[in-house]
């Protein structure tokens, strides 16, 4: 008997809150590399927005598995919120794939912006040995732009690094915030409960110190 080697993709992210850019790139990757399920896994405290602040993670974690309850394939995970202090890529990696087993094949899945400094991360060469990587393309982040290092990076993995063209969706938390802060309208640029969770919680709603 053959079994099927299961494929998992990784989106990480803050999600202050989850859009419609996050989730048409998850998509995009379930899509195009045959991902058996997608994990998204909201971030604790993410290592470069240490200094900002950033919303409560269970509500962070409630507007992730609201706006992925349809898609059979997405499911959210609470490892990166419950472990205390912040989680690096490598860390989350190493846990997955314990969790996973030695035969599963790991896609991380991450936006243009996000592999910028790459080559800097902690252990990123081993993070590679754990998971394919897999940069979707971002509205006003060229990947063709990449700094030198990161593009040397980029050519020394090669077979293990995906470039993902996904519909340019030009929206990011910081905007959904910042509208929401204004009173304008968030209305399509995330799913409806999740706009409608973050009307009850009244999150976003004060304006910035
Ligand atoms: P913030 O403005 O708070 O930084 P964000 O919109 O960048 O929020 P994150 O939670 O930081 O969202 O991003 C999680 C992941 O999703 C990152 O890998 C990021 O590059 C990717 N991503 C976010 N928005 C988009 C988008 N519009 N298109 C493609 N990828 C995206
Ligand atoms: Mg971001």
């Amino acid at each position: 008997m053959t079994s099927k080697r299961v494929k998992v993709g990784i989106m990480g992210g803050t999600f202050d809150p989850i859009h419609y850019g996050h989730l048409v790139t998850a998509e995009g990757a379930r899509y195009t590399f045959g991902l058996d399920q997608v994990l998204f896994l909201p971030a604790g405290r993410p290592p470069h927005k240490r200094n900002t602040q950033v919303t409560d993670s269970e509500h962070r974690y409630m507007m992730t598995v609201l706006a992925t309850l349809t898609n059979p394939y997405f499911e959210v995970s609470r490892l990166e919120i419950d472990r205390k202090g912040t989680s690096y890529t490598i860390d989350t990696l190493r846990i997955l794939r314990e969790q996973y087993g030695p035969e599963a094949e790991l896609f991380f899945i991450t936006g243009a912006d996000a592999i910028f400094d790459i080559s800097s991360w902690k252990n990123s060469d081993e993070c590679l040995e754990l998971a394919h990587f897999v940069a979707a393309t971002r509205p006003g982040f060229s990947l063709e732009d990449l700094p030198e290092s990161t593009q040397q990076w980029v050519a020394k993995h090669q077979e293990r690094f995906h470039i993902l063209r996904v519909p340019a969706m030009a929206i990011s938390s910081t905007e959904v915030r910042e509208r929401v802060r204004q009173g304008s309208s968030i209305r399509y640029l995330v799913p409806e409960p999740v706009e409608h969770y973050i009307r009850r919680q009244h999150l976003y709603a004060e304006p910035l110190p």
